[in-house]
């Protein structure tokens, strides 16, 4: 199978659905990891472009931790809206991974970009098949299933699958510590860090479920729909 999983900062994937894509990827799937945002008010100190780059680089390392394709779509942070150009960015990404599975924000998540990225992907998912919608890549021959992913913390979210991440979840927690800039600000606003973090909602999503660690995901419920099992690993 061929996975694409969309996240709207550098370290949303690796936070909502890194052990499931690791999951995957040692199953032997193809695994596309793409960013939308530049991440570039991710700083209390380096100034926008310093810190962009600086994100950009560890969130590439964090797709090699499980060998996954990186693409980096490079809008500004704090500012993802759906408008004709940014929706052809779109069906260009999910053309090019080609996928059987889109992973993507969930709708009742907090953050705009998370909102508008999680939404575009669920709005662009049939054009990617229609040929009189031209972008570089050619059109896609399937259109593909798409899941939500947790929201940040589990917040208005409510689990309907769940992937049992036990053995993948050094390879999660390894791909979240290749965001080394992010570590300062969630312990001072929160007490904790963000491998903390991650460690608390990953443990409870296992409590809900019967296993050590665990990722939870929502199907997308309106036309059209697939008759086959889930493609969840
Ligand atoms: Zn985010």
């Amino acid at each position: 199978m061929r996975v694409l999983a969309v996240g709207a900062h550098p370290d949303d994937l690796e936070l909502l659905c890194g052990g499931t894509l690791a999951k995957y990827a040692a199953q032997g799937h193809h695994v596309t990891m793409a960013v939308a945002t530049n991440g570039e008010v991710g700083s209390m100190t380096l100034p926008k472009e310093e810190i962009a780059a600086v994100r950009k680089a560890e969130a590439a390392a964090a797709a090699a931790v499980i060998g996954a394709d990186f693409v980096w779509m490079g809008y500004p942070d704090e500012f993802l809206f759906s408008r004709e150009e940014t929706r052809l960015a779109f069906i260009n990404l999910m053309r090019r991974a080609r996928p059987d599975v889109v992973i993507a924000h969930s709708p009742t998540d907090y953050h705009p970009d998370h909102r508008n990225s999680g939404q575009m992907c669920w709005d662009i998912r049939v054009m990617t098949t229609v040929p009189n919608i031209k972008t570089e890549y050619p059109v896609c021959a399937t259109i593909p299933e798409i899941f939500y992913m947790d929201t940040i913390a589990g917040i208005s979210f409510q689990p309907e699958q769940y992937v049992d991440i036990s053995e993948s979840f050094e390879a999660k927690r390894k791909m979240l510590a290749s965001h080394k800039s992010q570590g300062g600000w969630l312990e001072a606003q929160y007490g904790m860090t963000y491998l903390e973090f991650m460690e608390h909602v990953a443990r409870f999503r296992g409590l809900q479920c019967g296993v050590r660690y665990a990722e939870c995901f929502q199907s997308s419920t309106t036309f059209p729909r697939w008759c086959k099992p889930s493609l969840l690993p």
